[in-house]
């Protein structure tokens, strides 16, 4: 039996002959590299997180809120990277199917379509997918309604009320006009229902 003396020296022994050149050494890369090592190094560490959740995340919350700007950067490069991994996307897949998984997607999902961006699309897809089925003209993209609001100061553009302002059709799609940049004007839900199939000229007669 070495004593608590005799294991102090030992490890601080090995310890200096690691960092001597032995951490660098062909013999101890391939052994890194067998496949049985990796796997028991992954469940050790799997094992280590459990056991020691609350602080692993600590230490990684530590070192993230310590990064510069530049590991900053570079952080998130890699992540974009990483992203695009089949290793990442098999691992959301099964996370997916997972209770947590089912949960997380409907949270974001929620979230998504409540903000400003997923409204805008959403809106951009519905009209879309109504002018393809009445086979009119048909270009407007996400970028041209982001224009067209900014160019009517996010505005309904017949009552100039700001309130959850939606896409219309000058000439309504059921009338032939088109899903086009000219054709899309951002207009109130109050606008927008009473005008409804009306063209603007009939509608604006009835309106006087
Ligand atoms: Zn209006």
């Amino acid at each position: 039996m070495r004593t608590e003396e005799q294991k102090r020296k030992h490890a601080e022994c090995m310890n200096k002959y690691y960092h001597n050149g032995y951490k660098d050494s062909p013999v101890l890369r391939a052994y890194r590299q067998r496949e049985d090592v990796k796997e028991k190094k992954r469940i050790d560490s799997r094992r280590y997180y459990e056991e020691h959740k609350e602080q692993c995340k600590a230490t990684s919350r530590r070192i993230s809120k310590n990064l510069t700007k530049e590991q900053r950067a570079k952080k998130a490069i890699y992540n974009k990277e990483y992203k695009k991994t089949d290793k990442y996307i098999e691992s959301q897949i099964k996370y997916r199917k997972t209770e947590g998984g089912k949960e997380t997607a409907k949270r974001s999902c929620h979230n998504y379509s409540k903000s400003e961006k997923g409204r805008l699309s959403s809106a951009t897809r519905h009209n879309r997918r109504r002018a393809a089925k009445k086979m009119v003209e048909n270009n407007f993209t996400l970028e041209m309604w982001k224009q067209t609001l900014e160019e009517y100061n996010y505005l309904c553009a017949y009552c100039g009320s700001k309130e959850n302002i939606q896409q219309d059709h000058v000439v309504p799609v059921s009338k032939g006009g088109g899903n086009t940049k000219d054709n899309v004007v951002p207009a109130c839900p109050s606008c927008n229902a009473s005008k409804h199939n009306k063209t603007l000229i009939l509608w604006m007669a009835e309106r006087v």
